[in-house]
């Protein structure tokens, strides 16, 4: 089983990396955000991900919500420092699946994991689809037609944004915030390039894009493209 710890404290990782690997989990190491997000960019499977909420580049919190935002369901325990309510709470409502408070014994841990890792494997991978696009989370990838599309990142977080609101208007600052995530300085036709790429990619198929004007953008199957079948 392989597990990605993301934690800052060294002597906390090379406990922890040594025990688990004692209990035969195959443990990648991200001492912070940027390398546990460039780890899970380029494709690595988790079978379940450790992450420390006090990262020194960015929060936890940030970390679970990018992940759960582009539809990654890799089991998530989080690690806090006190048993926090209020930090449970918003944990849970950002998609952590379970908490261990430190300090913690480290049959407490295993426990845990191994009984993630058996409710994970339960469930299927997940699949969004509108009309002809399709995203699978399992490999992160959006085909079209069941093509397999060729997108760049931030493509990619454009059309997670709206494929999981499709049919509905997604505000555009808010999907300007998905797309430029680090950039408080992007101008507002920044994401209107990303969605001209976007449009292009996805020309002659039934889903298109719309501009709702002074709202936002919406992701919907066009009226009797591929109907005909249904
Ligand atoms: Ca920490």
């Amino acid at each position: 089983m392989r597990l990605l710890l993301v934690e800052d404290d060294r002597d906390m990782v090379s406990w922890l990396s040594l025990a688990l690997k004692q209990s035969g989990f195959v443990t990648d190491l991200a001492p912070d955000a940027r390398t546990a997000e460039a780890l899970l960019a380029a494709g690595t499977r988790y079978d379940a991900i450790v992450l420390d909420l006090g990262l020194p580049d960015r929060h936890g919190f940030t970390v679970l919500s990018r992940l759960r935002d582009a539809r990654d369901s890799t089991p998530v325990l989080l690690l806090t420092a006190q048993a926090a309510l209020p930090d449970r709470v918003r944990g849970l409502n950002l998609g952590a699946d379970d908490f261990l408070a430190k300090p913690f014994a480290i049959e407490e841990l295993e426990a845990r994991l191994t009984a993630l890792i058996r409710r994970s494997h339960g469930h299927g991978h997940s699949r969004l689809e509108c009309g002809s696009l399709a995203y699978d989370s399992e490999n992160r990838g959006f085909s079209l037609g069941g093509q397999l599309m060729s997108v760049t990142p931030r493509e990619h977080a454009a059309l997670t944004a709206l494929l999981m609101r499709a049919g509905s208007v997604v505000d555009k600052s808010q999907l300007s915030g998905k797309v430029f995530p680090q950039d408080s300085n992007v101008g507002p036709d920044a994401i209107e390039l990303v969605l001209h790429r976007v449009r292009r990619k996805l020309a002659g198929s039934d889903v298109r894009v719309v501009t709702v004007r002074g709202l936002g953008y919406m992701l919907e199957k066009q009226a009797g493209a591929g109907d005909a079948d249904a």
